[in-house]
């Protein structure tokens, strides 16, 4: 497969490497406005092949897009200690629009994989901006999410994050919601699986869990500048799902025309994701607080989106 990736920055140079280390990607292009930046990580990366698969990373312009099979991007501003993702939003659009046309114009048969924040808001424009089928751009969502809930589910479960299935949805954001009613493990529900296993789920560590999932990128910004490795992952995992026609479940952020009653909105939902890009969506089954906090996280989305 060939990927595109716009930013050559924290996350999308940890994301070219990731996807060479992987093997998902037989060659990646690396474009960034600072393009000496660009040329050295893929100049850096390229040093790490040997030991990988054989495949080429290379810095590029535009015209190098042609017959990318998906262009990821990674470019704009990134939040700086106590600023939200919303934040982000005007910087981001302004640098949107030359980037989305000119991808469209040069690889117009690529999926477009939007992982700058905010990212649920900014799916929304590119699926404007570039006039494509929804199946063709959608977003990394609350796929990083997702994995730190199983991470920290597995952690206190004692096994393998892995076989854990349990979800984050709604905004990559704030007002994400971590689905407690249906998540899995050996075919127990985690909450009967915690009570077997001698570690019961209890509202202290749903609330500490919860804590550590949805305020992980603040804790990783304070200590370090920025997260980059867990996105860079995810992205990997939705190319690979792309390139062996996987129809794997992920929760991805892409356009629904109802979410709770609120209308045309970008947020994650579990998502079958193949060669086509997205497949089909899965409505979830939720418990009825939950279906409140999915209608709270979609009002949000939808409220920032109208602001004039
Ligand atoms: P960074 O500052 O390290 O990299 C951004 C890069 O974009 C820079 O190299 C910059 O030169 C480049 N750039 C800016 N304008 C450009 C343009 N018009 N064309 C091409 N390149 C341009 O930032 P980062 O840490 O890599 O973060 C990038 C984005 O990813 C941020 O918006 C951040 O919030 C987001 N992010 C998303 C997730 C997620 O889960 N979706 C996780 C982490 C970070």
């Amino acid at each position: 497969m060939k990927v595109g990736i716009i930013g050559a920055g924290q996350v999308g140079s940890a994301t070219a490497f990731a996807l060479i280390l992987r093997g998902v990607a037989r060659e990646v292009v690396l474009i960034d406005s600072n393009e000496k930046k660009a040329e050295a990580e893929a100049l850096d990366i390229s040093h790490a092949t040997t030991f990988a698969y054989a495949s080429k990373v290379r810095a590029g312009s535009y015209h190098d897009l042609d017959n990318a099979d998906v262009v990821i991007i990674t470019a704009g501003a990134n939040q700086r200690p106590g600023e939200t993702r919303i934040d982000l939003m005007e910087r981001n659009a302004a640098i949107f629009k030359s980037i989305v046309r000119q991808i469209v114009e040069n690889a117009p048969n690529a999926i477009i994989l939007v992982a700058s924040n905010p990212v649920d808001i900014l799916t929304e424009y590119t699926l404007k901006l570039s006039g494509l089928p929804k199946n063709r751009v959608f977003g990394s969502g609350t796929i990083l999410d997702t994995s730190r809930f199983r991470t920290l589910l597995g952690e206190h479960l004692g096994i393998s994050s892995k076989s854990i299935h349990a979800n984050v949805l709604g905004e990559h954001g704030d007002s994400e919601v971590l689905i407690w009613s249906n998540g899995d493990a050996g075919t127990l529900p985690i909450a009967t699986l915690g009570v077997d296993l001698n570690r019961p789920i209890t509202p202290e560590v749903k609330a500490r869990i919860d804590d550590n999932v949805r305020n992980a990128a603040y804790k990783i910004i304070d200590g370090k500048g920025a997260t980059f490795y867990g996105i860079a992952g995810g992205l990997t995992r939705i190319c690979q799902a792309i390139a062996t026609n996987e129809n794997a479940i992920l929760t991805v952020s892409s356009f629904h025309e109802d979410v709770e009653g609120i209308k045309n909105i970008c947020l994650s939902l579990p998502t079958i994701i193949n060669k086509n890009g997205i497949e089909k969506v899965i409505y979830p089954r939720l418990s009825d607080e939950e279906h409140a906090l999915l209608r709270a996280s979609a009002q949000k989305l939808k409220d920032y989106v109208q602001m004039p």
